[in-house]
């Protein structure tokens, strides 16, 4: 890993992403500092709208880059789904699922494209199973990614509302009707 994909292998990045990992596998405090940052967003929304939405991204996308990129090795998606993932970046999946596991998860619970590495979606389906709130959230579907998102505040997106739209002829689960014969 180099700086232009995140921390670097000095020893302070891997420090840092030890503290990261620490965080994570403690999914109940990251889910409760999660509804604390999700409800003060929501507070501050009219604030915020009257400042203008892409001044205040301007303001904060450095901010959130830098604590979520210690925490979780966040990518910037954009669209953050933590909590319907075990507080666990998706995006850190070298294929990028959004939904997961795929089918090629080894028995030993490891990565099929990086062998050493344990898969995302087991570390977050058993993260899930620790938390409080959000956990259930690790059984629903997420959309596809975005990817015209890529780079901004996903704190920003969540008040605009862009990172609720869906590409055209994606339906939740929730809203596929089950006909029984
Ligand atoms: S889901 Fe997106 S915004 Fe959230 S931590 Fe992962 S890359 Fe960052």
């Amino acid at each position: 890993m180099n700086d232009s994909d995140g921390l670097d292998e000095t020893r302070i990045g891997r420090s840092v992403r030890s503290f990261g990992a620490f965080l994570q596998d403690h999914p109940r405090v990251l889910e409760k500092a999660y509804t604390a940052t999700h409800n003060a967003i929501g507070v501050l929304d009219p604030i915020i709208k009257r400042i203008g939405y892409e001044r205040v991204e301007r303001l904060v996308v450095g901010a959130e880059r830098l604590s979520k990129e210690v925490i979780f090795d966040c990518k910037m998606c954009g669209q953050c789904v933590l909590h319907s993932t075990g507080m666990t970046c998706p995006m850190t999946c070298p294929k990028n699922l959004r939904n997961g596991p795929c089918g090629g998860v080894r028995q030993n619970g490891n990565c099929e494209v990086v062998p050493e590495m344990k898969c995302v979606w087991v570390e977050a389906f058993e993260r899930s199973q620790k938390m409080g709130t959000y956990g259930d959230e690790m059984m629903k579907l997420n959309p596809p990614v975005n990817q015209r998102l890529q780079g901004q505040s996903a704190w920003v997106n969540q008040l605009t509302g862009i990172d609720q739209i869906t590409p055209v002829g994606w339906v939740a689960m929730d809203d596929v009707a089950v006909v029984h014969a």
